[in-house]
């Protein structure tokens, strides 16, 4: 190697490791503020596209001919989400690389001080687009790749995408994850392993989920998948599999007791600007985001959810885990007894 292609690998190697200090840095801070305070979204999931270039045979969040949301649109429901204190956004679709003003809305989350993440098929990324990705500040993307050869299910497969994550590997200043899946009608489990190892041989980091079925829920694994599932998980982030404990229970098919705080410190904000619990729970609550108060927030943080026993989301999981040790929750049942006899005593009614 020449003396200019070692400088260039030393500053490049240099200029990445600060990066990296940096994003803990400020991922630090917004653990300790959320710890400290209940009162802000933590992670937000904003779709600005519901337009997906392939048809993924266990998804429900897609269309093939929806347009792009108007940047000016998304922005505003951006500077709601930090109105709001929200600390991470989240980008995600259908296939939110295909909205042509992207970059323009990472980085307007980033102007916020928002942290800036992206979920993405991998289709659309090459050496230019990576560096403008880089440029607007993104800081976090997540791959989920099904399969090592497409079938019917699901063309999210590594030889497709290989040269994708090659090109990541090289350009990507951002942090690159690669979610493997087990479960939801994928062929062969195998896959999964040979998907983590790839992702940690090109220097990502990896994490599996189970895959949950059409209406968001468990599909049990068989002993199989639960055998690769482990060695998956082995081959992963410690940290993430310290915060998804919750799957060796889902794998086992069993229930999992937690709190689940959607609609609160998670909100999922659909391509019309409605926030919703999650994506497996669109219309509830329902109310446009520009009209969401602290009020819709307590609301959604004290409610139990019916569906969190079997939720295998594994993001909004992790959310819970920051409030799982406190404020119990009350069923909807509960909540809307309190609501009427909080309505009650205001109008001096029985
Ligand atoms: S790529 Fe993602 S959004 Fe598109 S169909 Fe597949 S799972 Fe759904
Ligand atoms: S438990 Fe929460 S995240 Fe899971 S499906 Fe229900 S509302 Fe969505």
């Amino acid at each position: 190697m020449c003396f200019l292609c070692l400088f260039v690998a030393y500053s490049l190697f240099k200029m990445r490791k600060t990066t990296f200090l940096k994003r803990k840095v400020r991922e630090f801070s917004f653990i300790g503020r959320a710890l400290a305070s209940t009162r802000h979204p933590v992670l937000a999931h904003l779709i600005p596209m519901r337009r997906c270039n392939l048809a993924c045979g266990y998804c429900n969040e897609y269309d093939h001919n929806s347009k792009p949301i108007d940047l000016e649109i998304v922005k505003s429901r951006l500077n709601k989400l930090a109105d709001l204190g929200t600390s991470i956004v989240t980008i995600s679709g259908g296939e939110p690389m295909m909205h042509p003003e992207l970059d323009q809305i990472i980085h307007h989350i980033r102007l916020h001080g928002m942290i800036a993440g992206l979920i993405s098929n991998g289709y659309y990324f090459t050496p230019d687009r990576i560096n403008r990705l880089n440029k607007a500040g993104l800081e976090y993307l997540q791959i989920s790749i099904d399969n090592v050869d497409p079938d019917e299910v699901s063309r999210k497969s590594l030889r497709v995408l290989d040269k994708k994550l090659r090109y990541l590997s090289e350009y990507a200043d951002f942090h690159v994850n690669i979610n493997s899946v087990i479960g939801g009608g994928i062929k062969n489990p195998d896959d999964a392993l040979t998907v983590a190892r790839r992702a940690v041989e090109l220097g990502f980091s990896t994490t599996v989920g189970v895959i949950h079925d059409v209406d968001g829920t468990l599909k049990p694994l068989s002993e199989k998948e639960k055998d690769i599932f482990q060695q998956v998980k082995k081959l992963g982030n410690k940290d993430h599999a310290r915060l998804n404990w919750f799957q060796d229970s889902i794998a086992e098919g069993k229930p999992y007791n937690w709190r689940c705080r959607a609609g609160a410190r998670y909100l999922y904000i659909c391509e019309e600007g409605l926030v919703h619990w999650c994506s497996q729970q669109r219309g509830y609550p329902g109310i446009p985001l520009e009209q969401y108060t602290m009020e819709d927030f307590d609301r959604e943080y004290n409610t139990e959810k019916w569906c969190a026993p079997t939720c295998t989301l594994q993001c909004v999981h992790q959310v819970g885990i920051l409030d799982n040790w406190r404020d119990p929750q009350k069923t909807p049942a509960q909540m809307s007894e309190e609501q009427k006899s909080g309505v009650g005593q205001m109008i001096g009614a029985d």
